[in-house]
């Protein structure tokens, strides 16, 4: 059965695509077979893998709504599956108003073919509503990644109430997986001491790797590609595949 983690912060621009992306990317160059969910409805996921989204006959919309089976949503990319995600998404919340364990549309779906995988990766919306609920409610863990900027632990704390809830109600066994930095310009001492104020809030809940501010990063999705497949001897590159390994030894495989 698979390891599903979720990457959430409500907070949009913060790496949560990003690292969907090139964590992924690193777990499959590293052997694990490996799905990523879109639930967001801007589907940046998807169109950083380069998919078209225009071409697709089924998304993550229609297996939430039960208009399509998952096995047949599901797309190849380069190294790893994606159940892809569109605008659609944004009308779920309203469709499944009246919806008896709506919170439980994505975990029914995945369960299905979780066995097919060894890690599971659900890139989330920037906001903690009935999609990223049914992420918490389908994962095992949750991912969050944190821009090492002012106000970065703005919102945490409203964000580990929402785990705490889901798991109340819906998914006792949910875990932080931890708590990834991103977008680390070590030029500058707000880096330093906002990832030490978070390092002094979490503790070992800190990945060690922390992911560097660099160009190359932001590039990779607008060719269609993992930063591993358009730039691998990049910085990006490295530092997703030492993800990758301290996220393999974490829940190995
Ligand atoms: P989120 O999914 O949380 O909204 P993204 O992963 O889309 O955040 O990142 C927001 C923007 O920052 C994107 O344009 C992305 O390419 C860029 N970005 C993400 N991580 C880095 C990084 N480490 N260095 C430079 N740019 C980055
Ligand atoms: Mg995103």
């Amino acid at each position: 059965m698979a390891h599903i983690i979720t990457l959430a912060n409500q907070k949009g621009g913060v790496g949560k695509t990003t690292t969907s992306i090139n964590l992924g990317a690193g777990l499959a160059q590293a052997g694990q077979r490996v799905l990523l969910v879109d639930i967001d409805p801007q589907g940046n996921a998807t169109s950083g893998l380069g998919v078209d989204k225009s071409a697709l006959h089924s998304s993550t919309y229609d297996v939430l709504l039960g208009k399509s089976e998952i096995q047949k949503s599901v797309v190849a990319t380069d190294n790893f599956d994606l159940l892809p995600g569109t605008i659609e998404l944004s009308e779920v919340e309203i469709q499944l108003v009246n919806v008896e364990n709506r919170e439980f549309r994505l975990k029914e779906a995945l369960a299905k073919i979780d066995d097919q995988y060894d890690f599971i990766l659900i890139d989330n919306p920037p906001s903690l509503g009935l999609l990223t609920v049914n992420s918490f409610t389908a994962a095992n863990s949750v991912l969050i990644p944190v821009q090492t900027e002012f106000y970065a632990l703005e919102g945490l704390g409203q964000l580990i109430n929402t785990v705490e809830l889901v798991r109340q109600q819906f998914n006792p066994e949910l875990e932080i997986a931890g708590i990834l930095l991103t977008m680390y310009d070590g030029r500058t001492n707000l880096a330093k001491q906002v990832s030490q104020e978070v390092r002094d809030y979490f503790g070992d809940r800190v990945y060690k790797t922390v992911v560097p501010r660099t160009v190359r990063l932001s590039e990779a999705p607008s060719y269609g590609q993992s930063i591993i497949d358009f730039d691998p001897r990049s910085i990006g590159s490295r530092v997703y595949e030492e993800l990758a390994q301290e996220v393999l030894k974490q829940y190995g495989q």
